[in-house]
């Protein structure tokens, strides 16, 4: 039986350009390519799971525009569930406006429009949808409230919570205290810890802090350095796959996505982190954020294909 899962977050658009260089204040520049691609943590998310065989239902806003309304059908193209995705008609659909530089630098601003519309009154109305799912996950882009809400419900309905902290912001310790699955990158963990994260030993001591803080389980992501386990009697470092990067956007979502599929579908803690960084390291081998996003059968072959064992470690 295929895990179900509920996400409430964000839905965007991303508009790329790229440029020989970011202009400075008041220029104008011509760039090369430009391109649209669907992002939106939590639009990467619902996907990233879909693909990886979840049942997915996604709860958000969009605007009542053409960028929502591509939005809507990329999701279900994927299989993902919009029943509780809101029209908004006084809103935009959330925009990034993305310029890439010819080093591969880029700078981004994101309209959020109707990801910050989004209320709690819209997660109650999906009650039903996270009562009834094997896990709820969230991230940082929909207003304080709404993730306070949705966690609540999840608590409410002895529905395991993961929390992608992303974009970070300092967190209540009531909040904290009600997630399952904490998953950061090292510049979230450094905030919610408030301890630096600068190799792999502080990284481990930042995520300890943060079980201190109330979480059960939580995992650090550290880029092409790996991740990072630490949960009751276990901490495990779990390398990166190697592979051909070629563009970074969503390696997170799909990590996230990845391990929240193989937890709810019964694998183990280890089982699901090497799953996870699977995902997390195909996601790095295309551009875009929704077109990079591996299916079930390609993190299978790359598993298969990894002959080394984990890197473990465990404490006492
Ligand atoms: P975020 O994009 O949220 O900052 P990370 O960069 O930590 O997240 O990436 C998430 C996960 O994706 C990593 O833990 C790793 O498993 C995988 N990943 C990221 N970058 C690479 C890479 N260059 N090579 C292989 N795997 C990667």
């Amino acid at each position: 039986m295929s895990p179900e899962l509920a996400v409430v977050g964000s839905l965007n658009m991303d508009l790329i350009a790229s440029a020989p260089r970011i202009p400075a204040p008041g220029e104008t520049i011509i760039g090369h390519r430009f391109h649209t691609a669907a992002g939106g943590k939590g639009a990467n998310q619902a996907v990233a799971a879909a693909r990886l065989g979840a049942q997915v239902s996604m709860i958000g806003r969009v605007g009542d525009d053409t960028y929502g309304q591509a939005q809507l059908s990329n999701l279900a193209a994927d299989g993902v569930d919009t029943a509780f995705v809101k029209v908004d008609p006084n809103a935009h659909t959330g925009v990034a406006l993305i310029t890439v530089d010819d080093a591969g630098q880029n700078s981004i601003v994101v309209s959020s429009g109707a990801n910050w519309q989004m209320s709690a009154a819209d997660v109650d109305a999906a009650e039903a949808a996270i009562a009834g799912a094997d896990m709820l996950l969230l991230q940082l882009e929909t207003r304080p409230q709404v993730v306070a809400r949705a966690a609540e419900l999840a608590v409410r309905h002895g529905v395991p919570l993961l929390l992608n902290p992303a974009p970070a912001r300092s967190l209540s310790p009531e909040l904290l205290a009600q997630v399952t699955y904490l998953i950061p990158n090292e510049s979230e963990t450094a905030l919610l810890s408030g301890q630096a994260v600068t190799d792999l030993g502080s990284a481990r001591n930042a995520a300890r802090k943060l079980r201190q803080m109330g979480v059960a389980t939580v995992v650090l992501t550290l880029g092409e350095q790996g991740a990072l386990l630490i949960a009751e009697g276990l901490e495990e470092h779990v390398p990166a796959f190697a592979v051909d990067v070629v563009d970074t956007t969503a390696a997170g979502d799909a990590f996230v996505a990845g391990f929240a599929v193989a937890v709810a579908s019964g694998q183990s803690l280890r089982e699901a982190m090497r799953f996870a960084a699977a995902a997390g390291a195909l996601a790095t081998t295309k551009l875009g954020a929704q077109p990079s996003l591996p299916d079930l059968e390609k993190v299978n072959r790359l598993l298969q294909g990894q002959v080394a064992p984990p890197v473990v470690r465990s404490n006492g």
